[in-house]
C-alpha cells in the first residue's frame, strides 16, 4: 500500500492545494493530509476548523479516485509525523523558484533525517499556481473576495468567521 503524507498549515485550503491533492489522490493507495500546528503567526482559522474544511473538501475527492484520504494535525517534524503514520512518500508543491529553492532544501535536509521518506514534488497547474494561503489570508482580512481562490465551503466559513 503506498502512503502519501501531505504537510501544511493549509490556513486556509486553497484550490491550489486541493490541485495537488486531487492529482496525488490519483498516485497514491491512502493520503494523509497533514496540518501544521506548530506556528508561529496567528492563524486566520483554528486547527479545528481547518481540519474540518478539508475533511469536507477532500474525504469525497478521494472516495472518487479510489484513494482513503485521512486528516490529521502534527506539532512535531513533519519527516517523523510522515513516518509515524505509516507514510514513505511526503508530497509537495512547486509553484515558482521561491518555493524550489525552499523545498529542495527542506527535502534534502528530510532525508538527512530519514532516508525512508521520499520527498515527490507536484508543479502547480497554471490555474492555481498564483495562490497562496498567505495572500488569501490578507485578502480575507481586508473583506475582499476570495471565491476564486478557496473551494465554496472555506469561502463561506471565512465569511461567517470575519463577521463575527
Ligand atoms: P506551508 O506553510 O508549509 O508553506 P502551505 O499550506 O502554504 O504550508 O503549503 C503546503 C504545500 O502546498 C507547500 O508545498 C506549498 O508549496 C504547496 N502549495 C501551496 N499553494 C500551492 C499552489 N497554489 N499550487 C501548488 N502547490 C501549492
Amino acid at each position: 500500500m503506498l502512503v502519501g503524507f501531505y504537510p501544511g498549515s493549509f490556513d486556509p485550503i486553497t484550490n491550489g492545494h486541493v490541485d495537488i491533492i486531487t492529482r496525488a489522490a490519483r498516485i497514491f493507495d491512502r493520503l494523509i493530509l497533514a496540518v501544521g500546528v506548530h506556528h508561529g503567526k496567528t492563524p486566520l482559522l483554528s486547527a479545528d476548523v481547518r481540519v474540518e474544511l478539508m475533511e469536507e473538501v477532500c474525504v469525497p475527492i478521494g472516495a472518487d479516485l479510489n484513494c482513503e484520504i485521512k486528516v490529521i494535525t502534527f506539532d512535531n517534524l513533519a519527516v517523523e509525523a510522515a513516518s509515524a503514520n505509516g507514510a514513505t512518500v511526503m508530497v509537495r508543491g512547486l509553484r515558482d523558484s521561491s518555493d524550489f529553492d525552499y523545498e529542495v532544501q527542506m527535502a534534502q535536509m528530510n532525508a538527512g533525517m530519514n532516508r525512508d521518506v521520499e520527498t515527490i514534488f507536484f508543479a502547480a497547474s497554471a490555474s492555481t499556481r498564483m495562490i497562496a494561503s498567505s495572500l488569501v489570508k490578507q485578502i480575507a482580512r481586508m473583506g475582499g473576495d476570495i471565491s476564486p481562490f478557496v473551494p465554496d465551503i472555506a469561502r463561506r466559513r471565512i465569511d461567517a468567521a470575519m463577521k463575527r
